[in-house]
């Protein structure tokens, strides 16, 4: 077996190393995974339910310790860490109200009785990105057990801990071995084998839309189901009735949070003509204020980017590109971006389009509502989004008519775990969270019983 340093993406030092599983090693823990199915689909309802909840409360005992990780190995700020672990205690908590809940159907037909139930599928892959490793994970892997499947699980090579970490409190909270398998290594192994393992029934994949692509072709072959979370290029539409300055201030951290490594991110600001200026004036001292520091301090807002090369790639777009101005950020070691805000020219410039995927915020004016929808649709994306406006009839028009799974009006609302989260067009496929995320991890089965004796 080969094993991956995990990097400190602040220092640039060697945080520890992980093993790197083969295929014979990820073929192992399906096949785990396939074994431990049948009894963890038994557990009695209230059993499994408790055993989440019990799931969740080590977590909590824990928060610390899985922040401190995050914060060492992906660079996020400690109160985004701090966020996250609680994230998966609650979204642990809240899928732990669903065994009791997953009923099935009566339905009414003659010369007997018709009922339906929710299948768990069996094994379930989840393939989790460096962006928010451990959100991320618990989004799949907290349904899919709920439902009554088992779950292989596999980190990104750059960020493992929190996930190794986390399968080791399943098994502490008295998860059965076997149910919850975290399996690191790489995507073109270990993420490619649970697409081409028939025992795997469902891939939940989040990560470029390249890959996302590949993976839905790949489990047609097997009529594999799968959930496809993928890239932004999510707009901030700013009318000219808005409260400029509210929108300006909270502007910032709606593409910047994260070092902008969020499919979420607002990255492309839209602003009214008839305010650009006034806005880009409140705008500037909102993003030099940014604080760019080393993610263990509380007051951090942002830390660095996840690797080197991912730098040079953010990099990239800003090159040649007409800066309208910049924040801070850290020199010497570590992968430092400063927040950066970029004047677009026209709807082909390249970091307009592209995901950038770092604290790069591009800014275009617009004349009307109808060619601020028509500009925030020009993409093949349609993750997330904002508008503001104080004209409730326009926010309501613009909210049906902007193509996007999620959307906030006057606020850049992050991701509420009992809300639907998911996107339309390139930007995915299902939805995860809220409250049907978990018919996706079942299949109905409709039974006739004959009354006819
Ligand atoms: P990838 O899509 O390559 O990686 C996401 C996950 O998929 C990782 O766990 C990766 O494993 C795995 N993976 C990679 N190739 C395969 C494969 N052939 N089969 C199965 N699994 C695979 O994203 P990158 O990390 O390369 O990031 C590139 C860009 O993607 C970013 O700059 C950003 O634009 C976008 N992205 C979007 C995300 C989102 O939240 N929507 C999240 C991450 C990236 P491993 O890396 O360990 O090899």
């Amino acid at each position: 077996m080969t094993t991956t340093d995990v990097i400190n993406p602040s220092t640039g030092a060697v945080l520890t190393t992980v093993p790197s599983l083969d295929l014979a090693g990820t073929d192992a823990a399906i096949e785990r995974a396939r074994k431990a199915f049948p009894a963890w689909r038994d557990v009695a309802p209230g059993d499994r339910a408790r055993l989440l909840r019990r799931f969740a409360a080590v977590v909590d005992e824990h928060l610390d310790e899985l922040a401190g990780l995050e914060v060492r190995n992906a660079g996020h700020t400690i109160g985004n860490a701090r966020w996250e672990a609680g994230n998966v205690r609650d979204v642990l908590n809240y899928y732990a109200g669903a065994p009791e809940r997953l009923s099935g159907r009566q339905i009414p037909v003659a010369g007997g009785l018709d009922v339906t139930f929710h299948e768990p599928l069996g094994v379930v892959g989840i393939i989790v990105p460096w962006n928010f490793p451990m959100p991320i994970a618990a989004w799949g892997f907290a349904p899919a057990l709920a439902a009554g499947n088992t779950v292989v699980l596999k980190p990104a090579e750059l960020t493992p801990l929190t996930a190794i970490r986390l399968g080791e409190l399943a098994l502490e909270a008295g998860i059965p071995e076997g149910v919850l398998e975290i399996v690191p290594g790489r995507g073109t192994v270990v993420g490619q084998r649970f697409v081409t393992h028939p025992a795997v029934r469902k891939v939940c994949f989040t990560g470029s839309t390249g890959v996302g692509k590949a993976i839905m072709a790949g489990c047609a072959d097997q009529v594999k189901r799968v959930t496809l979370e993928l890239g932004g290029k999510s707009a901030n539409i700013v009318f000219a009735d808005a409260d400029l300055a509210k929108a300006a201030a909270s502007a910032p951290a709606s593409v910047f949070d994260n070092a902008g490594q969020d499919c979420c991110a607002r990255s492309r600001l839209l602003v009214e003509a008839s305010v650009y200026d006034e806005f880009l004036a409140l705008l500037e001292p909102a993003v030099k204020a940014f604080r760019v520091q080393d993610p263990v301090n509380d007051t951090a807002e942002m830390g660095p980017l996840i690797s080197a090369g991912h730098r040079a790639t953010v990099s990239s777009y800003v090159e040649g590109a007409d800066v309208a101005f910049t924040g801070e950020a850290p020199a010497g070691d570590g992968w430092w971006f400063p927040p950066t805000v970029l004047l677009a020219h026209s709807t082909g410039d390249r970091h307009w389009r592209e995901e950038v995927f770092g604290p790069v915020l591009s800014v275009l004016p617009f004349r009307d509502e109808a060619e601020a929808v028509r500009l925030a649709n020009d993409t093949e994306y349609g993750l997330s989004g904002s508008l503001w406006t104080r004209d409730l009839g326009r926010a309501l028009r613009v909210s049906r008519a902007v193509e996007t799974g999620a959307l906030s009006v006057n606020s850049h609302s992050s991701v509420r775990y009992w809300t639907p989260f998911g996107g339309m067009k390139q930007s995915g496929l299902g939805r995860e969270l809220g409250p049907d995320a978990l018919l996706s991890f079942t299949d109905v089965k409709n039974v006739f019983i004959s009354t006819d004796s």
